[in-house]
């Protein structure tokens, strides 16, 4: 059983309840539900969007609008069947979505939202001047949804085929979160990161872009033939904020927040806006300052929306488990022991007037624990960021298994089978331990954003989790697989990206400092791990400042000073070697 599941007993107890509501309860709540359920698709995609990759959008309501002018349109004078034009709205809020997505996604924090408000802004203008489209007036006697003899006309009607599709959009999501693509998207706020473990994030984010784009369009299409009639208002930079606004309230982490937010909104909204004026006699803004303030509250004692409260309430979610057993993912043909695995040819890169790398040669030969040690400043994490393909060298080449790679991004790099970890842990730290480690085996995996919402590839899905368990035990964090990667102490975090890095069935395995922050015994076990790491024919290039431990694990020490190769050996002779200890070992025990 995985989150996918979740929350599967409140979930059918829901949907008997929403499924009998029409029947029972009076129309202005069936209608109120049925603009909830409308609201909720386009808030499930800034779930995907703003709760997920943490793009903030401003641009919703367009999308939403630009599928209810298109059916509009097309019915109206086409007298095409409103069945019809969803193909046609979804391609058209799809093309649109791309687009601006391709134009904004790129762009960075106040650069991307400003991105999607000047989409939201034009289009609701353009809604309004465009020759043809009713002005700010709109286009009346749009026809509403029917099936034979039962017809959206009926709020009941509409209620049902919100809720039906809306539900079948949840279990989507659910399923999506708890998938390769969907552990990836999840993961998209460190791109270094992800693209590390050869993720392409633009891409991704851009796909996400669609498909929050794709769910507006569906609540557009639902809005013109349920309302029979469309104008500029309702999709308005205004009505964006309201979406946000809701996602927000609900919590962007979880579908389920999609769903709550627009529920608690629109019901505060309904029962102040009849309340306020029958308690005091007179109209106005009152019930807006009055939500307001409730709305303050309500964020000040949940700052991450409804949903996480909720869950309080409710049976605990049960995460992501591997099954016992799973045919492995298919294994890289490691190279032959003692070939020239890493090739760092004359490599150097300056950061303005400063020689970070000066001309550093060396190589790494497969089945080799190869260190590169150095005081601070000496240039071993920018090396391994030129190596990693994190950072361009500004001369020089590197070669992976006999390629050039310099230029190449990580992701390339990643797939030539080189994994690594990273000096200032990166893990997702909401995710679980098995969830973050599954992540390293992106590259093992095929499944898109598609097949993870709809439970395609499942096999892969259980063989790629079976995986992450195995690394989660070869490294001795098995029993943790299921708690949350930010609850674990610096030294366990660390060799969870050990465990991360060797899920991707790494060739080269690079280490940035793997035994900083942790105690005497873990170090004795690391060691232990590499050793094995290496006898099972596992190369590992370890950048690192603790003496002992590199002393006795290592075949070969690189030492750098100054950006510079000063002594390159195997350990004795290193220990030996005067200008080392003249440079480096003297100031060592810092
Ligand atoms: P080490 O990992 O050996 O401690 P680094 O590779 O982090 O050393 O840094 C080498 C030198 O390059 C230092 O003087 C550091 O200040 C400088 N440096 C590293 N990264 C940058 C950067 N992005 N911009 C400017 N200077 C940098
Ligand atoms: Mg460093």
């Amino acid at each position: 059983m995985n989150r996918a599941a979740w929350p599967a007993a409140p979930a059918i107890g829901a949907a008997v309840l929403l499924a009998i509501a029409p029947f029972v309860l009076p129309v202005w709540m069936v209608t109120l539900l049925g603009y909830i359920g409308l609201y909720s698709i386009v808030c499930l995609g800034l779930v995907l969007l703003t709760g997920w990759v943490g793009i903030t959008s401003f641009g919703q309501a367009a999308f939403v609008g630009l599928a209810a002018y298109v059916s509009a349109l097309v019915v109206t004078r086409a007298g095409l069947s409103p069945w019809l034009s969803l193909p046609l709205c979804l391609v058209a809020t799809g093309l649109a979505g791309w687009l601006i997505g391709w134009l904004t996604v790129r762009l960075s924090g106040h650069y991307l939202v400003l991105g999607t408000m000047a989409w939201g802004l034009g289009l609701y203008y353009l809604f309004g001047n465009l020759q043809g489209l009713g002005g700010f007036n709109g286009i009346a006697g749009v026809p509403k949804l029917r099936a034979g003899a039962l017809s959206v006309a009926d709020p009941r009607i509409f209620h049902l085929l919100v809720w039906t599709i809306l539900g079948l959009l949840l279990v989507a999501a659910y399923r999506l979160a708890d998938s390769r693509a969907g552990r990836a998207i999840r993961s998209l706020r460190d791109p270094i990161m992800v693209e590390s473990f050869g993720v392409r994030s633009a891409q991704l984010k851009l796909q996400v872009f669609v498909a929050a784009a794709l769910l507006a369009g569906l609540a557009g299409w639902l809005h013109a033939h349920y309302l029979g009639h469309v104008s500029p208002s309702p999709f308005g930079i205004n009505a964006s904020v309201d979406y946000l606004f809701m996602a927000v309230i609900g919590g962007t982490a979880t579908p389920i927040g999609a769903v709550l937010g627009p529920a608690v909104v629109e019901t505060l909204r309904t029962v102040l806006r009849d309340a306020i004026p029958a308690l005091s006699g007179v109209g106005g803004n009152y019930e807006a300052i009055l939500f307001g303030g409730l709305v303050i509250v309500l964020l000040q004692r949940a700052s991450g929306g409804l949903a996480p409260m909720l869950a309080r309430w409710l049976p605990a979610a049960p995460t992501p488990r591997a099954p016992d057993s799973a045919e492995p993912l298919p294994r890289r043909a490691l190279p032959q022991a003692g070939s020239t695995l890493l090739e760092v040819r004359a490599v150097s890169r300056t950061f303005g007037g400063l020689v970070a790398v000066d001309a550093v040669d060396f190589e790494v030969r497969a089945g080799e624990i190869l260190a590169l040690i150095g005081p601070n400043g000496a240039g071993k994490s920018t090396l391994f960021n030129l190596v990693t393909g994190v950072l361009e060298p500004t001369g020089g080449e590197v070669l992976v298994a006999g390629r050039r790679v310099d230029g190449l991004p990580p992701r390339a790099i990643a797939a030539l089978g080189v994994a690594r970890t990273f000096q200032h842990v990166r893990l997702r730290p909401t995710m679980t331990c098995l969830e973050n480690v599954a992540l390293g085996a992106w590259l093992r995996g095929r499944a898109g954003l598609l097949a993870g919402a709809i439970g395609a590839a499942r096999d892969e899905e259980a063989r790629c989790l079976r995986e992450a368990q195995s690394q989660l035990d070869r490294v001795g964090l098995g029993a943790l697989a299921e708690a949350p990667a930010g609850s674990l102490a610096l030294g366990q975090q660390r060799i969870l990206e050990i465990a991360r890095a060797l899920a991707a069935d790494p060739a080269l395995l690079m280490l940035d400092e793997p035994a900083a922050g942790l105690r005497l015994q873990e170090k004795h076990a690391l060691a232990a791990l590499l050793r094995s790491l290496r006898a099972q024919g596992v190369t590992v290039l370890v950048v690192e400042h603790d003496m002992d431990f590199v002393m006795n694990l290592v075949d070969r020490i690189v030492v750098l000073q100054f950006g510079q190769k000063i002594a390159e050996g195997p350990p004795d002779a290193i220990r030996r070697d005067a200008r080392v200890v003249e440079a480096y070992l003297g100031g060592l025990d810092d």
